[in-house]
C-alpha cells in the first residue's frame, strides 16, 4: 500500500496556528488590554434577510410531500443558474445558464478542477496568492512556476513570454494583495494563454468589491471564452462562508487536447459531487434578486468603508500598500524593513492589533502584512488610531 507521495512535498502551513498562538500568549500575559483583530479572513456581518427567508422557505418545501426534493442536479437547479446568468448580464457579460455549475464554494472547485487536467502540465501561479492553488497542484504532482508579484508591478504580475505554462491561475481582486487587473492587463493574459493553448483558471471570488472599471469577470475580455474558466463564490459577496455556495463558469466552446472542458467537468462533478442542497440554492438565487443585491450592497459598503479608513491611515503614514479599493484586503509593506513576523509582533505588542504576515501567501509576501476590513467599524477605527500613533 502506498500513499500519494506528492503530499510529502506540501510545505506545512502553520500561519494561522502561529498567529493564534502568539495572540493568545499575548492576551494571557496582558488580560487587561483589548486586542483588535484586523487579520480576520471571514465575514462578520450576517446573511441578508432575503437569503435567510429563502433558506427557511426552501426548508419548508422539503418538509412537504408535494414539494419535497431528493438529490439535486449535479450542475445546479435551473432557477439558480438562470439567476446567476442574469447577474452577469447586468454587468454586460453574456453567460448562458447552462454554462454555470453551482457548487459548495470556490475553494472546492479551484482545487478540484485539476482532476480534468493531466499531471504533466506546467502550472503558472501568481505569488503571493490564495494558497489553495499551490497546494492542490502539489498534491497532483504538477510542476509549478510562479509569476512574482512585487512592488514594481504593484502586485499584478504579467506574463513572461519566455515562461511556458499550460494552466494559469489568476485571482482578481487578489487575496491577499487586494490588487485588481485592468481590462488591458487581462487582455495580455488572454493573448498569452491563447498563444500557448493554455487554460486560465480565473478566481473572481471578490468581484463584488470592485468599484472602478476593472473587469468583474474574465469573460468581459475578448476571446476569453476560448481560454478561460471562472470561479466565483457567495462567501464574501453575501456572507455565505458558513452556508457554502459558489459557481463555476465554463464556456461551451472551450476545447483542449481534443476534449470539451465543460463536458469533462460535468463528468467529474457527476462522479464525485452530488450537488448543493435545495434551500441553499434558493438562498443563492435570492441574493441575485433586486432586493438581495440591495441588501448585500449595504454589507459590502460597510466593509469597503472599513477598507477606506485603513487605506487613509496608510496614506497619511506614507506606507506603501495595494488593495483597499476594490477589495476587503489591504496589503502593506512592513515599515523599517521589518520582516512580516517582526512587524506582526511589533503591532501586537505595541498597538494590540493583529494582522496576517504576508509570507503565509508565498515567498513574495515576505516583508508584507495583510489587514482586512471584515472587522467591526469601531474596532477598525480604534486599531487604525493605534497604528497611526505607533508608526508616526
Ligand atoms: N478564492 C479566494 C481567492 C479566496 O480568498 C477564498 C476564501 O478566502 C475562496 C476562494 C474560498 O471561497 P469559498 O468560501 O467559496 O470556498
Amino acid at each position: 500500500m502506498k500513499i500519494n507521495r506528492n503530499f510529502d512535498d506540501l510545505v506545512p502551513n502553520y500561519l494561522f496556528a502561529e498567529i493564534a498562538k502568539r495572540t493568545s500568549a499575548y492576551i494571557s500575559a496582558h488580560p487587561d488590554q483589548k486586542v483588535i483583530k484586523l487579520g480576520i479572513g471571514d465575514v462578520t456581518l450576517p446573511l441578508p434577510p432575503v437569503a435567510v427567508q429563502a433558506l427557511k422557505n426552501g426548508a419548508d418545501e422539503m418538509g412537504v410531500k408535494e414539494t419535497f426534493k431528493g438529490y439535486p442536479e449535479y450542475e445546479g437547479y435551473d432557477f439558480a443558474r438562470q439567476a446567476i446568468s442574469d447577474y452577469y448580464d447586468e454587468f454586460g457579460v453574456k453567460i448562458a445558464a447552462d454554462e454555470i455549475f453551482i457548487s459548495d464554494g470556490a475553494k472546492s472547485d479551484t482545487g478540484n478542477i485539476g482532476d480534468i487536467f493531466g499531471a504533466d502540465n506546467t502550472v503558472l501561479i501568481p505569488d503571493p496568492v490564495y494558497p489553495v492553488y499551490v497546494d492542490a497542484n502539489i498534491m497532483a504532482g504538477r510542476k509549478i512556476v510562479y509569476a512574482p508579484g512585487t512592488r514594481d508591478n504593484h502586485f499584478l504580475p504579467m506574463p513572461d513570454d519566455s515562461v511556458h505554462a499550460d494552466i494559469i491561475y489568476l485571482c482578481s481582486p487578489n487575496n491577499p494583495t487586494g490588487a485588481a487587473y485592468s481590462a488591458e492587463q487581462l487582455k495580455v493574459w488572454v493573448d498569452y494563454a491563447l498563444k500557448s493553448d493554455a487554460v486560465i483558471l480565473y478566481d473572481s471570488a471578490y468581484e463584488a468589491f470592485i468599484t472602478d472599471d476593472c473587469p468583474r469577470s474574465i469573460f468581459a475580455i475578448d476571446r476569453a471564452r476560448e481560454c478561460a474558466v471562472e470561479f466565483c463564490s457567495l462567501s464574501k459577496t453575501a456572507g455565505f462562508t458558513g452556508v457554502r455556495c459558489g459557481y463555476t463558469v465554463i464556456p461551451k466552446e472551450l476545447v483542449r487536447d481534443g476534449h470539451n472542458i465543460h463536458s469533462l467537468w460535468y463528468r467529474r462533478q457527476a462522479t464525485k459531487f452530488n450537488g448543493v442542497s435545495y434551500p441553499v440554492q434558493c438562498a443563492a438565487a435570492a441574493v441575485f434578486s433586486k432586493e438581495g443585491q440591495q441588501q448585500i450592497r449595504k454589507n459590502l459598503d460597510y466593509y469597503k468603508e472599513n477598507a477606506r479608513i485603513i487605506s487613509a491611515a496608510l496614506d497619511e503614514l506614507g506606507i506603501y500598500y495595494t488593495g483597499g479599493k476594490n477589495s476587503p484586503y489591504i496589503w502593506l509593506e512592513c515599515p523599517n524593513v521589518m520582516s512580516s513576523w517582526e512587524f506582526f509582533d511589533h503591532l501586537l505588542n505595541n498597538a494590540q492589533v493583529v494582522g496576517t504576515p504576508g509570507e503565509g501567501f508565498g515567498d513574495q509576501g515576505k516583508g508584507y502584512l495583510r489587514l482586512t476590513s471584515f472587522g467591526d467599524r469601531d474596532n477598525t477605527i480604534e486599531a487604525v488610531e493605534r497604528i497611526k500613533k505607533l508608526l508616526k
